[in-house]
């Protein structure tokens, strides 16, 4: 088997890594680059069969359903059969109602958490693991008498930690070249570590309770385990959980009974449906989605007189709403993404600026979707591979003084498993 990271051996985003046996390939993740400015003008890696019909090509699978993991796959069409988890599959269809330019992908199979899947001459069996992207996998693929390990995005201190200590406490054996993420190399120090959901939770819980008004919470309606750990902080503070039609429908695509979702049986959780998205429903012609939330419709003349016992996940174009319902008075805003996404000229950062104009108070809260330095240690001497090759970092020359046995491989350059 041979192996050819097209991106990621220096940078992260635009994932891409083709494997080869028997004169059969196969496509782990088609990404696309952080610094991406649209989806037009970024040409696919040169893979045979992306672009021109090439048999060889068997299929493209999918780790997760972050898009710098699979954002180029709209530019292949269908003809290449696509490989991913089921929630990943529902979590993109949901999305591509609400997300600009987004798509729904098809899955000609599935990936299952320990159930081996051939492709060709390719054996694969993929892990689920704790990662801030819902049902995110890393694999193992066998092939040509060769073993590799693809890491994906994981974690280990997040709401699935326990996969995480899984993996480490049987990790796959006789592995020849493990292909590790490195993203929190270069952003956290070796001996430092992440705070775990659970202790974002507490923190939510105080700061919820130091809340004369509504708590607005500005985070990624795909990252579960963080909906999860504000729905739990608002549950324990008497709070209800406020969220729009396009977390409604995220939620209830994960399609897992322990996740919140506006369906019979959970409590605290509320649907409150902006202005603006009410037009894109309408727009989209799927208006009728909100009569699935019946009985837990919020109205905007209602939402003043409950802020004081909401939390509500929250982007800063509905601040208007909010403005409008007068629903403001005492709130505070707690960014819950990456700092990265409050850089000059971006959302964020408006949001910020107009939350200071407005005498809001503003706090990030968040935690990575990466393993700590210590964490990928713990991972590649469990595994302990003949060979490492870092991936999805911007720090590879960090790998040969914290990891075992590591080569350093350039995009696009072919090398045996
Ligand atoms: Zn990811
Ligand atoms: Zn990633």
């Amino acid at each position: 088997m041979r192996i050819r990271i097209h991106r990621g051996t220096r940078e992260i985003g635009g994932t891409c890594v083709e494997l080869e046996s028997a004169g059969a390939r196969i496509l782990l993740d088609l990404g696309l680059p952080l610094n991406a400015s649209d989806l037009a003008s970024t040409p696919l890696p040169e893979v045979d069969g992306l672009g021109r019909e090439d048999a060889s090509l068997l299929a493209i699978v999918l780790s997760h359903g972050h898009r710098d993991h699979w954002g180029l796959v709209p530019k292949v069409g269908d003809r290449i059969p696509l490989v991913m988890g089921k929630a990943t599959e529902s979590i993109i269809r949901a999305a591509a109602d609400f997300v600009p330019d987004a798509v729904a992908l098809h899955a000609a199979h599935y990936l299952e958490h320990g159930k081996r899947l051939d492709i060709g001459p390719f054996a694969i069996t993929p892990r689920l693991v704790d990662h801030s992207g819902f049902d995110a996998y890393a694999m193992e693929v066998e092939a040509g008498g060769k073993r590799i390990f693809y890491s994906g995005d994981l974690r280990a201190h997040g709401r699935k930690g326990a996969l995480f200590e899984a993996l480490i406490n049987h990790p796959p054996r006789n592995i020849d070249t493990m292909l590790m993420e490195g993203s929190s190399l270069g952003r956290l120090a070796e001996d430092q570590s992440f705070p775990s959901e659970a202790a974002l939770e507490e923190i939510f819980v105080e700061r919820f309770k130091d809340t004369a008004g509504m708590a607005l919470v500005a985070c990624s309606a795909q990252n579960i385990d963080r909906v999860v750990t504000v729905y739990r902080a608002a549950k324990r503070t008497g709070r209800t959980l406020i969220v729009d039609a396009y977390a409604a429908e995220i939620l209830k695509a994960t399609d897992k009974d322990s996740i919140p979702k506006p369906v019979a049986g959970w409590s605290n959780l509320a649907v409150f449906i902006p202005q603006g998205q009410r037009i894109q429903l309408v727009k989209k012609n799927i208006a009728s989605i909100v009569d699935s939330y019946r009985g837990f419709r919020l109205w905007p003349e209602h939402l003043a007189e409950h802020a004081p016992r909401s939390v509500m996940l929250f982007r800063g174009w509905m601040m208007r709403d909010l403005d409008r319902a007068r629903a403001l008075a005492g709130a505070s805003v707690f960014w819950s993404q990456w700092d990265g996404y409050l850089g000059a000229g971006t959302p964020g950062a408006a949001l910020q600026a107009d939350c200071e104009s407005r005498g809001i108070p503003f706090e990030v809260i968040h935690t990575s979707g990466h393993a700590s330095p210590g964490d990928l240690k713990r991972l590649a001497a469990a595994v302990a591979p003949r060979r490492l090759i870092p991936i999805h970092t911007f720090e590879r020359e960090k790998f040969p003084s914290l990891f075992e046995n590591v080569t350093l491989v350039d995009d696009k350059q072919w090398t045996e498993a």
